[in-house]
Formats: structure tokens, sequence, C-alpha cells
């Protein structure tokens, strides 16, 4: 006797088995990529120690040193990095174009430049399918400093502040460069940072003048230490800096947050629950702190540059910074040792941080690109409205919505290619809205902020 009642047609044990993984199978696929593990599975600790190493002992990249010597100054370490990621091309077909991006800083320009220097960045661009001009930034930084921020000769091994954001980056690139992505990524490495963000600056002028489409930058600075000088210690603990809103809103913009809301969630918030949410789904072992601020409190960053001109940029970083480890003379001091020094990178938390970023470079170099507009309505209506521009490439759209208190989006609905679609029972007034495209291969872009309210 058949106790089951299931179907005639699933009785036979192969169909029936056939039809479980078929269900299975979507259901994993909904959900996750399993390229997305592979990419962190291939970040290596190892690499990053070794290139750490290598950029600390040019002894000080410090903006303003020598630029001639082959194994001293600044001159030496972005040769040596433009020539790895040449290095990382070759394997890859050439795959990355690769380049240096300069700009004459005059003596004067503030206190910290004491001659004229040219602040160089290496520049490598991996070049989207289908989005060539579409782009999506990794950085990290060449320079380094010690206590007095205009001594360029003293040993100033930055191991963590940054050639750890730096070694990351190239070691992205290792990894990444194995795919190829329909969007364009660009891993970065800056100058002049602790000179007054003048790399940043110079990259920014170059992609407004060649009109780059940017959907965000990832500024990692200090991505190594895991001994707080509070005392804490957490090799999972680390943190997404992000402005509340761009500097560069219109009157009507903020006069619109003030009726309509949006008071945190400007595109840079965006990106960094985007990183936010990937690394809860792929990377659960770790502790992503969203911090609602442009920085750390009156200290500055590489994104900065980007979100001044009204790009989307995050911080990535260290939760617990010890400040004797910082921009500090090599010494030691009442039985403190003072330094930059490579003893205190943790390369598996190095690791880690490069891997955050490696899978958020690339599920939105997958992705297609969100759409430009979306509209808002239901006001007095027990459902809310949305109406947003369609994008070419998109098989979908995800709608998220969230408490109006909760920093994440909590809730979404899945919808096929339609530019509208009401949710019944929602009543507008009490949470916040956004949209994301949903690609072929599931990819999601960022979530959008309705820009507009529907008449
Ligand atoms: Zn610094």
């Amino acid at each position: 006797m058949d106790k089951c009642k299931l179907p005639q047609y699933l009785k036979h044990t192969n169909m029936r088995l056939t039809w479980l993984l078929l269900l299975f199978s979507t259901a994993l696929s909904a959900q996750t990529d399993p390229r997305i593990y592979d990419i962190i599975a291939n970040v290596s600790a190892e690499r990053i120690e070794k290139d750490v190493t290598t950029l600390a002992n040019f002894g000080t990249r410090h903006t303003l040193s020598d630029t001639l010597s082959a194994t001293r100054g600044i001159g030496a370490a972005r040769r040596w990095i433009k020539a790895e990621f040449q290095k990382i091309s070759e394997g890859c077909t050439g795959c990355l174009e690769v380049a240096y991006q300069k700009d004459l800083v005059k003596k004067g320009e503030n206190e910290r430049i004491t001659k004229d220097v040219w602040v160089v960045n290496v520049v490598a661009i991996q070049r989207g399918t289908k989005y060539p001009n579409r782009y999506i930034i990794m950085s990290g930084d060449i320079d380094s400093r010690v206590s007095d921020p205009n001594d360029f000769t003293s040993d100033a091994p930055g191991a963590n502040d940054n050639a750890s954001g730096m070694a990351g980056t190239l070691e992205a690139a290792r990894v990444l460069s194995k795919y190829t992505f329909e969007s364009s990524i660009v891993y970065l490495g800056l100058s002049g940072e602790e000179q007054g963000l003048f790399g940043g600056q110079g990259l920014v002028n170059m992609a407004k003048e060649k009109n780059w489409d940017i959907i965000g930058v990832f500024n990692n600075d200090m991505i190594g230490n895991i001994k707080g000088v509070d005392g804490i210690i957490s090799n999972t603990d680390f943190r997404i800096f992000s402005e509340p809103v761009p500097p560069t809103e219109t009157e009507r913009q903020r006069n619109m947050r003030r009726f309509y809301g949006g008071e945190v969630d400007g595109i840079s918030r965006q990106l960094a629950r985007y990183v936010h949410k990937n690394v809860r789904v792929y990377m659960p072992e770790m502790n992503p702190m969203l911090i609602y601020r442009l920085d750390r409190f009156g200290r500055g960053g590489h994104h900065r540059p980007f979100n001044d001109a009204g790009y989307a940029g995050i911080r990535i970083m260290e939760a617990h910074e010890n400040y004797t480890q910082q921009h500090q003379d090599i010494r030691v001091e009442n039985e403190i040792s003072y330094g930059d020094v490579l003893e205190h990178v943790n390369f598996m938390y190095a690791k880690k941080l490069t891997a955050v970023n490696a899978i958020n470079l690339a599920s939105l170099a997958w992705a297609p690109p969100a759409p430009e507009k979306v509209w808002i309505g239901g006001m007095v209506a027990p459902a809310t409205k949305l109406k947003w521009s369609k994008v070419a490439g998109a098989k979908g759209y995800k709608i998220y919505w969230r408490d109006t208190t909760s920093p994440t989006w909590d809730h979404s609905r899945y919808v096929e290619n339609v530019t509208d679609f009401t949710l019944q029972g929602i009543v507008i007034d009490n949470y916040l809205f956004g949209i994301a495209a949903v690609g072929e291969n599931g990819s999601e872009s960022v979530v959008v902020f309705p820009n507009d309210i529907m008449k």
C-alpha cells in the first residue's frame, strides 16, 4: 500500500529525485552564487604577507621621498606596484590596462607640501565586456609617514597604514583577473594620502574628464590590525564608513528629504549596505559594522575626494585601531614599541577584508546597472506604489523596504521584468523603500532610494 499521496508521475523514484534536486538547486541558485565562494577561497594570506613585506622594505614611501633609488622611497614602491599589476595581467592574457596617473602638486599647496612633487597613482583597469565605461573601484594607498608628516627620510614602513590596503588591492586583482565581468573593475594605488588626499583628487579629476560612470569606491585604509588600543582583539570585526548623503545634493533634494525621507539613504550609504549584506550572506563568520559617518571623528581618507565630487564611496577598515602603530617614529618609549611595523599586521585578517572587497567588486561588476529613476507614491493609501526606469540587461528587480529605524534592508520582494509595482498592505509612512536591478545570473545592483515622487 502506498501511504504517500504523491501524484502518479512522481511515484517513480527517479522522477521524485529529479524533482527534489530541481527544487533544491533552484532554491540555492536564487540565493547564492558558487563563484563568490571560490573567490573567497582563492584570496591568499601568504601573498598578502609577501606584498606587505615588500612594500614595508622600501624603507619609506613618503610622498616627498626619493624617487630615483631602486630600493628605497616612493619611486621604487610605485614602480614595483606597476610591475606587479603587469605581471598579473600577463597571467590573464593582458586583461589589465596598467598605467600611471600623475599630477604635479606645487610647493605650498598646503603645509605638508614642502617642495614641488609629482603625486603618482598606479591604475589597473580590468575592462568590462558589456559596460566598459562603468567602474567599480578598489583602492589602497602607496604612501606612508612617521610622527612628523613632513619627514620624508626616516623609516616609515607603513605596514598597516597602508601597505595592507595596497597589498589587498593587488591580491584582489590576482583573484578577479581569472574571471570576466560586465562592468569594469579598477584596482588603484593612490599616493599623497598623508599629505592631503592628493592622489584621490587627481584620480577623480581624471575620471570626470573621461566621463567615467562610477558605481562606487571601496577605499581600503588599514585592513591588517586586530589588536585595538582599547584592549579588544578581534579578527572578525571590521568597519564600513559611509556618509549619510552626498555633499553635492541640490537644494531641491535637501528639501525633498525633509518631507519624503532619505537622511540616511545617500548613495554611499547604499553601497555600504550592499557590502554589509553580501558579507552577511557569504562570510557569516565576519562582523561588518556599518558606521554612519564619512570617516573616523575628524579624520580623513581617500574615499572623500570621490564623495566630494558626488560619487559613492566607502571606507573599509579594521574595527580596533592602535594609535601607537600609526604615523609614529619607530621607537620604544615607556615599554611601548611605537611604529607601523610588519609584526603588527595580521595577514589572515587582511585576507578576510580583501575577500570582502573582492566579492563585492565581483557581484557589482556582474550586476546590471541600478535603475536611474525611482518614483514612489502611496500617500493616504494602504499600499505603496513604486515605479522605476527600465534597466537594459536586468531580468527583474528587487523591491526592498525596512523599518525607518533599521540600518539594513530587511524585507524584499522580487518582481519579474516590470517597471512598476504596488505593495499591497504596506503603508508608506512606516517604512523606507528602494529598488535594485537583478541580472540573469542573479547579481544585484546597489539599491536606489526613490529620487522622485509619483504624482
Ligand atoms: Zn595614515
